[in-house]
């Protein structure tokens, strides 16, 4: 009997779009170019974020393809603190950075809200000590539902946090078992509830749209729970299975082709269901993931980092973008530890951007927003994308996925569903990986 198989399926490999050129093409020896730039006199204009790396998590999500550590006994966290503080502290004085205060804060990992009360008191200090808070317009931090109760999301909005986003992934136990998730429904709602207790003044759910187990029935309700939650802003993942997760060292072991997720054209319905079910709602599309409530609840980190600011990164295996030149640490505790806790940079491979690749960057970024306003790339960086991308975005708008107006390119829901994969046209040869498989 022959079995058909899904039109688009779902197979190891990543598509979703991060960066460019991609980090395989960073190396060790353009490192001398970042001494350069942090050497230089500080960009006072360009908006600088702060990234603030956390690597530990309760357990290994099945789909995850981060470098996390589970595990890690206090002293062994205490220690990674201390590294990282060292690290925060050198980088600050860098004269491209002194005197310079974050504009945007965002906490990441890994788990940030892994770390204790007391350790992100610790934390936020060293910040406001070494760079300073004045001019800070948004916090953003990430938490896993099971790390936080009351006590410590108050911490949290104590200390500034703004957006508070609560990777839910999904509401149904079974599926959050399936995929190696340490927390359960039950630990969703005690943390939502606690959250809008503290008053942040933006809280964000992450869902994932096809994970193992879903269904149509599991999918709407996962939809209709968001909607009764009401939180301020929805980020609508689809799911992927890296070469490096558990997921995909599964399907190796029982010799499995195809993942065991939907393939792609579910997973894009689903997607637009749920963004068609919020904007009933009252929600706005905000880009390829996001759906938000109002202007107020706007992701400010995200947009400042597709419009060109500096971001430091600063923890294990953290990526920064400075002055046009890439730059992630060392990806393991062993080699990023030794080195920042002596005070020097932890560094371990850099790009440095010629202007073409620049405007490039921010362009196939910016394609994730839906829209895309070409005035701006004529103003910033005197080029217009047009004259370089013209055939290729013709030819998408004759396929459907966008709409070239006068001064802007727009994306239409078609082609926002599956921007990552159309991203990947718009990368020059040169720069062309072959890492979906
Ligand atoms: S909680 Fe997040 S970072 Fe940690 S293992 Fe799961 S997906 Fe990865």
């Amino acid at each position: 009997m022959t079995i058909s198989q899904p039109v688009d399926p779902t197979r190891a490999g990543n598509h979703f779009f991060s960066n460019y050129p991609a980090y395989s093409f960073w190396n060790a020896e353009q490192l001398p170019d970042v001494q350069k730039v942090l050497a230089s006199p500080p960009e006072v204009e360009k908006p600088l974020i702060l990234y603030i790396h956390i690597p530990f998590c309760r357990q290994r999500c099945e789909f995850c393809f981060f470098k996390v550590y589970t595990g890690k006994s206090s002293s062994e966290v205490r220690f990674y603190l201390d590294a990282l503080l060292a690290e925060l502290e050198a980088a600050a004085r860098a004269p491209y950075l002194a005197g310079r205060c974050p504009d945007y804060v965002y906490f990441g990992g890994g788990t940030p809200s892994y770390l204790s009360s007391d350790q992100l008191s610790e934390l936020f200090g060293a910040i406001q000590t070494h760079m300073g808070w004045d001019g800070v317009k948004e916090v953003a931090f990430e938490c896993e539902p099971g790390t936080v109760k009351e006590g410590k999301l108050q911490r949290l909005r104590d200390l500034g946090v703004t957006r508070l986003s609560l990777g839910v992934e999904h509401y149904d136990d079974e599926i959050l078992e399936m995929a190696g998730r340490a927390h359960r429904q039950k630990e969703i709602y005690i943390a939502f509830e606690a959250a809008r207790k503290a008053g942040f003044s933006q809280i964000n759910i992450d869902l994932i749209s096809g994970m193992v187990g879903e269904t149509e029935q599991g999918w709407q309700d996962c939809i209709d729970r968001t909607l009764e939650l009401n939180p301020d802003s929805i980020t609508v993942y689809q799911m992927e299975v890296p070469h490096n997760t558990t997921i995909y060292r599964k399907m190796q072991e029982g010799s499995e082709e195809l993942a065991p997720v939907a393939d792609w054209e579910t997973k894009r319905r689903w997607v637009d269901e749920a963004f068609r079910a919020f904007e009933h709602g009252g929600f706005k599309v905000g880009s390829a993931y996001t759906v938000y409530r109002g202007e107020q609840t706007r992701f400010l980190y995200r947009d400042s980092l597709w419009h060109g600011a500096d971001m430091l990164g600063i923890g294990v295996s953290s990526f920064s973008h400075l002055g046009g030149v890439h730059v992630q640490n060392h990806p393991d505790l062993e080699t990023y530890q030794q080195p920042a806790l002596a005070g020097e940079a932890p560094h371990w491979r850099a790009y440095s951007m010629d202007s073409e690749e620049r405007w490039r960057r921010l362009f196939l970024l910016q394609m994730k927003l839906g829209k895309i306003n070409l005035g701006w790339f004529r103003s910033e960086f005197g080029v217009d994308p047009l004259l370089e991308y013209g055939p290729l975005l013709e030819q998408h708008c004759k396929a459907g996925w966008l709409e070239e107006l006068s001064d802007t390119v727009q994306l239409t829901r078609a082609g926002l569903l599956r921007v990552d994969s159309l991203i990947s046209e718009y990368i020059p040869a040169r720069h062309q990986t072959s890492h979906v498989v």
